[in-house]
């Protein structure tokens, strides 16, 4: 799914996002609900509580642009707490960067089309994917329910999609795996699968 076409299509993106500006201030307009979860996110990154590097999965641009839009209590703590566990965050990311813009794109494929910081919110998205633990762990959310509020908000076409309650970070793996079959499955239907625990079930 990666390649030219679906990074000239982000890129498409981003310029879009970044017509949408604030008329006084210039800076990109948020609105309140991803406000809060990019506070949210930024905030527990910043307190080692996410599995996100120090730009959270966004480019030194658009990580720029974020922390303008940003109150300056969370973006002036942001300045002094990137730790060089960050930066080794950062080469994961890289070394996995194939892995990731598939779940940007599969995100992107699906957003709701309400806000230009989908984009954003793909990214930083698709990085915590890249962790080890429940992602709204990942994320730094308060726990499942604001994750899905802001699926919900962000990507609803493939949020409502999770009709079986599946981890999300499985079912988004789930999809790529139905779409190209190299993530996830290994079995020829769930009912039949050893790994069914670890993709159903409780997330907490
Ligand atoms: S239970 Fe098995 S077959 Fe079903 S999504 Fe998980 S890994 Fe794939």
């Amino acid at each position: 799914m990666s390649g030219p076409s679906s990074r000239l299509q982000a890129q498409v993106e981003r310029d879009a996002l970044k017509m949408q500006t604030h008329p006084l201030c210039g800076s990109v307009s948020i609105p309140p609900d991803n406000r809060s979860f990019f506070i949210t996110i930024l905030s527990a990154q910043r307190e080692g509580r996410t599995c996100l590097p120090a730009r959270m999965g966004l480019s030194a641009s658009d990580f720029h642009e974020l922390l303008q839009c940003l109150p300056p209590e969370v973006t002036g703590v942001s300045r002094f707490h990137v730790c060089s566990e960050d930066d080794l965050r950062q080469e994961l990311l890289d070394l996995r960067r194939d892995e990731w813009e598939d779940l940007r794109d599969l995100l992107m494929a699906h957003r709701s089309h309400q806000c230009a910081t989908e984009t954003w919110m793909a990214d930083v998205v698709a990085a915590g994917c890249l962790g080890g633990d429940h992602l709204w762990r990942d994320l730094g959310l308060k726990h499942r329910a604001e994750l899905r509020d802001l699926l919900m908000q962000n990507f609803a076409p493939l949020a409502m999609r999770n009709t079986q309650d599946m981890k999300w970070k499985r079912f988004f793996y789930k999809q790529l795996c139905d779409q190209e079959g190299s993530y996830v499955c290994r079995a020829p239907s769930c009912e039949q699968c050893v790994a069914y625990d670890d993709c159903f079930g409780r997330e907490d």
